[in-house]
């Protein structure tokens, strides 16, 4: 069925619903020596995502792409409820990407027992309490659930995360060293809009305000980028605050400079492994985005 050396049209995209039958699918090419890559998403897909697809297929003979809202991640009832899932949407821009199998389970066949919690949890480090995890309280032990989970269905040699979910990445990196998994992380850049907002699937949710309001996002962090090496650390966070605060309705969670390891902020300028980081709501929207500065 798979016609490794033709287009990515010639293609199938095939549509997967269960772990067991996702085995049996990928059994024979695993057989085969094939290499598989998984990119796990919650669906609603736009360009960033499209960006990891394309990763996982330079590298990889066989893409496995995920959608998965996973409740488990998330601590805000309404937000879970309001998570937007265009399914035809996803299914056509994942054929036309010449992704191989799109695994889209139900809640219960990731988590049998919900909405009972599973009693286990991996050490993190202190890390998980930062930033996203100081104000999205268990948000990380969520998102590893779940991603060890995938992991464990399709035992893929590579999988696939974006810098825009930065703690994300160092969490899942976190994972993979504690319970030494045999998978390749890999980390893609950032993609935008052309005005510089990161696209997200919450953009969506933006007023036409709140999207004018949400780029002081990007502005803050670029400014930072530009004159860290310029002005003082202080002074740099101070003016890119009030580049935040400027709009009425944007309401900063953090806008912060920390080491990339231990996302503890920075007191005296670092040339290595440096990130800073926002989170904001805007509007209703909570939107997170970083730049890496060296
Ligand atoms: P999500 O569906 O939001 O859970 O995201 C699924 C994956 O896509 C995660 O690894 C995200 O970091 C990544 N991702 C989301 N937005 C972007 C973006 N703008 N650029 C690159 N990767 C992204």
């Amino acid at each position: 069925m798979y016609n490794l050396a033709g287009s990515k049209q010639d293609k199938i995209l095939e549509v997967i619903a269960t772990v067991n039958e996702l085995e049996n699918s990928l059994k024979p090419l695993k057989a085969k020596g094939l290499k598989i890559a998984l990119v796990p998403t919650m669906g609603a897909l736009h360009n960033g995502h499209l960006s990891l697809i394309a990763a996982a297929q330079k590298q990889a003979d066989i893409v496995v792409c995920s959608i998965f809202v996973n409740p488990t991640q998330f601590t805000d009832p309404k937000d879970l409820e309001k998570y937007p899932r265009p399914l035809a949407h996803d299914i056509k821009m994942l054929t036309e990407a010449g992704c191989n199998f799109v695994f889209m389970p139900s809640v219960k066949e990731m988590y049998p027992q919900y909405p009972v919690p599973e009693n286990w949890k991996i050490d993190l480090g202190n890390a998980e309490f930062l930033l996203e995890g100081e104000f999205r309280k268990g948000h990380y032990q969520g998102v590893t659930q779940i991603v060890f989970k995938l992991f464990d269905a399709v035992k893929p040699n590579s999988a696939f995360f974006g810098q825009k979910d930065f703690q994300q990445v160092l969490m899942i990196k976190n994972m993979v060293a504690v319970l030494n998994l045999d998978v390749q992380i890999i980390t893609c850049p950032i993609i935008r809009e052309d005005d510089g907002l990161a696209m997200s699937s919450r953009n969506i949710h933006l007023s036409n305000t709140d999207r004018k309001s949400s780029l002081v996002l990007s502005q803050a962090l670029f400014f930072i980028g530009q004159n860290y090496n310029n002005s003082p650390l202080a002074e740099v966070l101070e003016n890119a605050t009030q580049i935040v605060n400027k709009p009425p309705g944007v309401i900063l969670d953090y806008l912060t400079i920390v080491d990339g390891d231990t996302l503890l902020p920075i007191t005296e300028k670092s040339t290595r492994n440096t990130v800073a980081l926002v989170a904001a709501k805007v509007g209703e929207t909570r939107l997170i985005d970083n730049i890496i500065i060296n």
